[in-house]
């Protein structure tokens, strides 16, 4: 047996053990080729198998629409920061943003190479410890945006922003993205970096209504245009094979496990673990997030009283194979990232960890 760690990096991160197993299995000889899947064609049958079923998974598994478009692309969620705006911003008209932290941020910065725009809520004034409350967006906003889990400081959104029809809302759900169930119709344009809660890094899922495939100028590059991958399937050039074979083996094993709703309980058991063991302990950890409301269900973040006790946790932690609870250089502390893949054993060995590491040094 290969030696396993509980891995709570924040992404890459971990991954279903049964998923790596059976890539594992299927490595040297995949679907009957004789080949390896990185060594195949993206247009050969096999493979095509997988591609299609990936797709189909994620409408399943989401429970979108038909007039949902599921593509697969490059570039990573930070490409989504520019593809978006190139995409649907309207001439003449500003987009509205929601500042909940440094991913945000950037994607902010990106929109305003294509136009005005307005940040209509921010939490910066605490650190972005809280989601802000009662947001609205304006009628004439070219679209709404939204970062649904804020990866390194620990929130994430538990409510719906008012947004008026007709204005496209687009969220960024890289690190949540099928934590619990949701109206994912809701949205018009959804995308995710697949390497927090879906698979490895390499591809990024992007879900966009279909009648906004026809907003992008025409004088645009042709790969930037996500109409020209919709068409396509995400096949007008050679896209990254392994990792959709990946995430479609993840989502596979999602959907054995039961579906969103079946993880959702366990997140939900996993989050209230830790929280409850920051909340129990008398101020000897402090969550980062001031708002219980806004506690991300996928990232938990808190601090200990000095820097010095936080590096001694986290070297303890690593001796007991916990691994990666430093928390991001602009918050410090701790952060637990407990996506999908994470076991419910591996958070309750670092609850008891945790409490153990409080009755010793308190
Ligand atoms: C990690 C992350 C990103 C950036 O993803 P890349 O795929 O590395 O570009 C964007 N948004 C959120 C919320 C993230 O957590």
């Amino acid at each position: 047996m290969a030696k396993r760690v509980h891995n709570f990096y924040a992404g890459p991160a971990t991954l279903p053990l049964p998923v790596l197993e059976r890539a594992r299995e299927e490595f040297l000889d995949f679907a009957g080729t004789g080949m390896s899947v990185l060594e195949i064609s993206h247009r050969s049958k096999e493979y095509d198998r997988v591609h299609q079923d990936s797709m189909d998974l994620v409408k399943e598994l989401m429970g979108l629409k038909d007039d949902r478009k599921v593509m697969w692309l490059p570039g990573g969620a930070s490409t989504q920061f520019y593809q978006v705006p190139l995409n649907i911003q309207q001439e003449g008209k500003r987009s509205q943003y929601v500042n909940t932290g440094a991913w945000s941020k950037k994607a902010i910065k990106e929109a305003g190479f294509f136009g005005e725009v307005e940040v209509v809520a921010s939490s910066e004034d605490t650190n972005f410890s809280y989601i802000p409350k009662d947001v609205e967006f304006s009628e004439d906003a070219a679209f709404a945006h939204i970062t649904g889990n804020n990866t390194i400081f620990g929130t994430e959104w538990h409510y719906m922003p008012k947004v008026p029809e007709g204005v496209p809302l687009v969220n960024d759900m890289s690190s949540h993205l099928m934590d619990r169930v949701l109206d994912f119709n809701a949205f018009d344009v959804i995308y995710a970096g697949a390497q927090k809660n879906l698979g490895p890094a390499g591809v990024t899922l992007v879900i966009v209504r279909e009648d906004l495939l026809d907003m992008v100028p025409e004088k645009t590059p042709t790969m930037q245009k996500w109409k020209t991958h919709a068409k396509k399937d995400s096949l007008f050039n050679t896209g990254p094979v392994f990792p959709i074979y990946m995430c479609k083996l993840s989502m596979d094993h999602l959907k054995e496990i039961g579906g969103i709703a079946a993880v959702e309980k366990i997140n939900r058991e996993k989050a209230k673990l830790l929280y409850d063991v920051i909340d129990n302990s008398g101020g000897f950890y402090t969550g980062h997030v001031t708002d219980k409301d806004s506690r991300s269900l996928m990232n938990v973040t808190f601090n200990l009283k000095t820097p010095e006790l936080e590096a001694k946790c986290f070297e303890e932690g690593k001796d007991r194979d916990l691994i990666g609870l430093k928390g991001h250089r602009s918050v410090g502390g701790m952060r637990a990232s407990i996506y999908n893949a994470m076991p419910l054993e591996g958070v309750r060995e670092l609850s008891e960890f945790l409490k153990e590491f409080q009755a010793n040094n308190q």
